[in-house]
């Protein structure tokens, strides 16, 4: 039987990873209204990878006989000044998921828990790769500023991601 503090801290990464396929859909919605539609392409599939992640955390936990309870998702912003703006506020959550799961990690190996911890480490690499990947594309705007064609550019860049779904 699993932890009960462990299924309580599970169950709050699901909803954590929940809230974030919501804000990453969000994103692409209003990407889109703003037409840009390769940002709206790449938070669309921002949204499928946390739904991903979400759906992992879940088949786990009932792997481990415990018990998944979705929990309300709370409300994400609409708007977005700018593309650096959504970028940054990605980055920040991002790094707030990461914290997160290195809290649960802990957790699992103060409670002796081998089974959480080695299923954490998948998402651990995932958060380093998610951090690197923003950080990346704030970098290159940074690099064009408000310059259309540079905001251009890198909107057709991002149209060209595909959803590849993580293996976790
Ligand atoms: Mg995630």
């Amino acid at each position: 039987m699993i932890n009960r503090k462990i299924e309580e801290a599970l169950n709050e990464q699901i909803n954590a990873e929940m809230w974030s396929a919501y804000l990453y859909l969000s994103m692409s919605m209003h990407f889109d209204h703003e037409g840009f539609k390769g940002v709206a392409n790449w938070f669309r599939i921002q949204y499928q990878e946390e739904q991903a992640h979400a759906l992992a955390l879940m088949d786990y936990l009932n792997a481990r006989d415990g018990r998944v309870v979705l929990s309300p998702i709370a409300g994400v912003p609409a708007e977005w000044d700018n593309l650096k703006d959504a970028f940054e506020a990605t980055l920040a959550h991002e790094q707030k998921v990461t914290s997160k799961i290195n809290n649960l990690y802990a957790l699992a190996e103060e409670l002796k828990d081998f089974a959480t911890r080695q299923k954490l480490n998948t998402f651990i690499a995932e958060q380093v790769e998610e951090e690197d990947t923003v950080r990346q594309i704030l970098d290159e705007l940074t690099l064009v500023g408000t310059d259309g064609t540079g905001l251009y550019q890198i909107d057709q860049k991002l149209a060209t991601r595909v959803y590849v779904a993580p293996q976790l």
